[in-house]
């Protein structure tokens, strides 16, 4: 089957959409055609980010500094994105956070800093994209999650004992060369041993995930 995604006159949220998998993400939903709100927590150099993509793919990004675990600046962002960019079709949740830490060590912090953002920062995107959808009478939106293989499998002798619980569903991705990663970027021993437990044998690139996700947020993936 040959198909082409379109995704003309959307607008999707990308969280985390300025680096890594996010960024991969934006770029090929606004090559799909849709506009792009990127949500972003710190990253001084998201707007540029975002004014590059608007500039390359002729459509309206924008880079917007929000903390996802912040409840009412997400729902009061998500309104402004709807009303600035235009209507959201789709959001995709892939902002994140993991570092690596001996359980032992865990505070209450580190649980915050975990599950802050990778599971209450998912519920309100999602929950404000919902109270839009329902407010405006739209039904075709589109949610998309970005988990991890830890969801499932933890990993085996890693600290992340924080990380695995807050990844449960959808895109999965294993081992994926972004800034989450460098370590594996500096240390070509330890990316030759991770690669071995791939099928691929290799380490993946953004945008080797970002197309499943393209996907998803299309009408190829309807449930209707
Ligand atoms: P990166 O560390 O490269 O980027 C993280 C992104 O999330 C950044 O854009 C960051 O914004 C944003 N972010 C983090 N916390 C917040 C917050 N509280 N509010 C708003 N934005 C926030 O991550 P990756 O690209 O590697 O990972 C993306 C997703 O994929 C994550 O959910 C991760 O768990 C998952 N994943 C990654 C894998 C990998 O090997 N890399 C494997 C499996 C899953 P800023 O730039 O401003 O800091």
């Amino acid at each position: 089957m040959v198909w082409q995604v379109d995704l003309k006159g959307k607008t999707i949220v990308v969280t985390g959409g300025n680096r890594g998998i996010g960024l991969a993400i934006s770029e090929q939903v606004a090559q799909a055609g849709a506009h792009v709100a990127i949500i972003y927590r710190s990253s001084k150099d998201a707007p540029e980010v975002a004014k590059k993509i608007s500039e390359k793919y002729g459509v309206h990004c924008e880079a917007y500094q929000a903390n996802v675990a912040d409840q009412q600046a997400i729902t009061d962002l998500f309104k402004k994105i709807y009303f600035d960019v235009g209507p959201i079709g789709g959001v995709v949740c892939n902002a994140g956070i993991n570092y690596k830490k001996d359980a032992l060590e865990y505070t209450k912090e580190d649980f915050d800093n975990h599950f802050g953002p990778n599971v209450w920062g998912v519920f309100t995107c999602a929950q404000a994209a919902q109270r839009l959808w329902k407010e405006h009478d739209y039904k075709n939106g589109r949610i998309v999650f970005v988990s991890s293989v830890s969801g499932t499998i933890a990993n085996k002798g890693e600290v992340q004992a924080f990380y695995n619980p807050t990844k449960v569903n959808v895109l999965s991705p294993g081992y994926v060369l972004t800034d989450m990663n460098s370590n594996l970027r500096d240390d070509k021993g330890l990316r030759e041993k991770v690669a071995s437990d791939v099928m691929l044998n290799r380490i993946s690139e953004p945008y080797e995930q970002a197309g499943t996700v393209v996907f998803f947020l299309s009408d190829y993936a309807s449930c209707e």
